[in-house]
């Protein structure tokens, strides 16, 4: 699932798996869309062109000559998806990646909105092959999917056919986010969000924690140090191996990401609060650096930018902070502490707080100095010390685990 910025215009794509397998109609389909692709690739190389009309211009002649009955618009754009692999390619060139020549090896296709048709009811596919000739897909609908089919200020984007499942995007105009009633305010760490909720006059710890993502990578890690010490005689060997648990790691810390994100935006869209977040730019990755920070890194970018994308699509507010001393200053007095602290972050006014709830405040405070938080206000004498709420647990992963659908409770 993804959403991408297209001029206000949110994109999102959903998965579907299907019934049963293609129908041998179109199992042909996706190896001639491939061939398409490749060849039109070596015609753009050989050309130099990455366009899709020049693509168009250059490879449509001959290949309709091969394949005289094949639907004009999957040609058309099988020359898209060829142009998009060129593009990548001169801009991998241009920044001096060394890099083979593009080849797509994946059966896959893709259809323009207006080269298919989806029963919205039903969810059942109709893809036309060439002329006279259509198939019919049958897709596996929830709840879930359901609920898109349903939404009818959803309109149907395109269409990616894979041999075993369908990929259907779906779009609208991103909604205008709420005027907030209360705030959100997170530190984004290694192994939590930690950070305050205020509404009113009250303010309150919040937490989610997803200690157990650290550990998935460590595990994992573990794994392929062993995988390439055991297989070090078959490079390649070892080199799939590791490319398959890298696969599986990355699904499942992909997997829990959505979780946290989805319990605080449930959060926040019940009490209809605006998230505050650090900007997590500010942290390049130097290449001095050790890998394990940069592996540390990028689940917490990752977490931001689903967050991110879900509250737009949704219309909660979210807004970015530069986060630079917000661990060290004191939100009371202003102090800056020279030195990192322990757990708790303690000032000479007598102001303590845990170190991250701290963070928080200060990313809290900053947002409502440059009027970002919707004139909302916070005094930090109303913190509640005594309570914390928890948005997110490891518990409860574990519970929906076993084929990620069982968390969504569906209300009919
Ligand atoms: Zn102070």
């Amino acid at each position: 699932m993804q959403v991408i910025v297209k001029d206000e215009m949110l994109v999102k794509g959903v998965v579907f798996y299907l019934e049963s397998d293609l129908p041998s109609e179109a199992k042909f389909l996706l190896e001639d869309f491939r061939l398409a692709v490749n060849n039109a690739i070596r015609a753009g190389l050989l050309a130099r062109v990455t366009s899709r009309n020049a693509l168009n211009r250059l490879a449509y002649k001959d290949f309709r000559e091969q394949h005289p009955r094949m639907y004009a618009k999957h040609l058309v754009s099988a020359f898209e998806v060829a142009g998009s692999i060129l593009k990548n390619h001169r801009r991998r060139i241009r920044k001096g990646v060394t890099c083979r020549i593009p080849y797509v090896k994946r059966l896959l296709m893709k259809a323009e909105n207006q080269a298919y048709k989806l029963d919205r009811k039903s969810g059942v596919i109709d893809l036309p092959i060439r002329a006279g000739c259509h198939v019919e897909l049958r897709p596996i609908v929830s709840q879930y999917h359901q609920k898109y089919l349903d939404d009818m200020s959803l309109s149907l984007g395109s269409l990616t056919l894979l041999p075993d499942r369908v990929i259907v995007t779906f779009r609208k105009d991103a909604p205008k986010p709420y005027p907030p009633d209360s705030i959100i305010s997170l530190d984004t760490n290694e192994r939590s969000l930690d950070g305050v909720f205020v509404e009113g006059d009250v303010a309150k710890a919040i937490k989610a924690d997803f200690s157990d993502i650290a550990i998935i990578q460590q595990r994992h890690h573990h794994r392929r140090n062993r995988l390439q010490k055991k297989k070090a005689h078959d490079r390649r060997t070892s080199r799939n191996l590791c490319r398959r648990e890298g696969a599986r790691e990355h699904h499942r810390i992909d997997h829990r990401l959505h979780q946290v994100a989805d319990s605080v935006l449930k959060f926040a869209e019940e009490r209809r609060s605006t998230i505050i977040l650090e900007d997590l730019k500010g942290f390049k990755s130097k290449r001095s650096k050790e890998l394990n920070r940069r592996l540390s890194m990028w689940p917490r970018r990752k977490l931001h930018q689903i967050i991110e994308y879900k509250a737009q699509w949704k219309g909660i507010p979210v807004i970015k902070v530069d986060p630079r001393n917000s661990s060290r200053t004191c939100p009371i007095c202003g102090r800056i502490q020279d030195s990192r602290m322990g757990a708790e972050f303690k000032c000479e006014c007598g102001w303590h707080m845990d170190r991250h709830i701290n963070a928080s405040i200060n990313l809290l405070q900053t947002a409502i100095s440059r009027g970002m938080a919707g004139g909302l206000r916070f005094n930090p004498g109303a913190f509640q010390h005594d309570v914390m709420m928890i948005l997110y647990e490891p518990a409860m992963a574990a519970r929906s685990e076993p084929n990620g659908t069982s968390g969504i409770v569906g209300v009919t």
